[in-house]
């Protein structure tokens, strides 16, 4: 059987399915957390998969953003040649199947890897969404921490070629994600980790749980006690721990669940 059949399955009537489903039922605590590709049927491709957009436009180390008005310039040019993606992406089914979770009060929040903003979007409430890399649907001042919408940017940038700079403060003006090498935002860590402690089921959906410190979670998780249940195309280095994996495509597994 070639391993496209294996991904490719009929999730309806299984075993997965219904115990995923019988746990849900039973939790008012549980963690919906998220990696890229919960979004890739949206559109947005995930940085693994060849040929990918992010290639071409890979996102620069944050000591490279600092270092030089030269690559901030190029940083916006990738930022605005991928955010053509961003702009255009609906929720899947895996966000809107949280917004449900949420929304019934079986899941007390969703903690996301993503930066596309597709969580808030299908319905969740800001303060029920903790994003541990940032937003890439807004910028913010690096000095004062204005935020500036990429609406107001962009134009600007199109017709002088030149990086922003805070009206306020004069502070570098950088896109809302966390990059590589910047620190991790200390509110989305604290309350992660405290709605992490609190949870009696972590369903961690689309993430290869290799990027750390974000793959901590379900690990602390399932030390303290919860149920760890991973979603993904291919197996993850922490599927040894959970209590149940599903190894598949989001949209299939969650019709089925729906
Ligand atoms: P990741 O490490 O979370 O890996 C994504 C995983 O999802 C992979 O294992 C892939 O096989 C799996 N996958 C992809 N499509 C799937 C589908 N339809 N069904 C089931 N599984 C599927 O993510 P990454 O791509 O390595 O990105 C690393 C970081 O880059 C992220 O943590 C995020 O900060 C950022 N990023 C964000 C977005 C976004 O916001 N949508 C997209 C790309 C990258």
């Amino acid at each position: 059987m070639a391993l496209n059949d294996v991904r490719r399955r009929d999730w309806s009537d299984s075993d997965e399915i219904a115990q995923l489903r019988e746990w849900l039922g039973q939790s008012e605590t549980a963690i919906g957390f998220t990696g890229a590709g919960v979004s890739t049927e949206s559109g947005i491709p995930d940085y693994r998969t060849p040929n990918t957009p992010w290639e071409r436009n890979k996102p620069l180390p944050f000591d490279v953003f600092i270092q030089s008005d030269e690559a901030r310039r190029e940083s916006w040019r990738r930022h605005f040649a991928m955010d053509d993606l961003y702009g255009t992406a609906r929720p899947g089914i895996c966000h809107l199947a949280f917004a449900e979770f949420v929304r019934r009060g079986s899941m007390s929040a969703v903690i996301t890897q993503n930066i596309d903003g597709l969580h808030q979007l299908s319905g969740i409430p800001d303060d029920q969404v903790i994003e541990l890399h940032g937003n890439s649907t807004y910028a913010t001042c690096l000095e004062c921490g204005r935020r500036y919408e990429l609406n107001e940017i962009k134009p600007i940038f199109e017709a002088t070629g030149k990086s922003p700079v805070c009206d306020d403060c004069g502070g570098i003006v950088k896109p809302a994600i966390i990059s590589f090498g910047q620190a991790m935002p200390e509110r989305a860590m604290r309350q992660a980790q405290e709605r992490t402690l609190a949870c009696d089921l972590f369903l961690a959906v689309g993430s290869s749980l290799i990027v750390y410190p974000a793959a901590g979670f379900p690990l602390l998780a399932k030390e303290n006690g919860a149920r760890l249940v991973i979603v993904n195309r291919e197996p993850t280095g922490l599927d040894g721990l959970a209590d149940l994996v599903l190894n598949g495509e989001v949209g299939d597994i969650f019709s089925a669940l729906l």
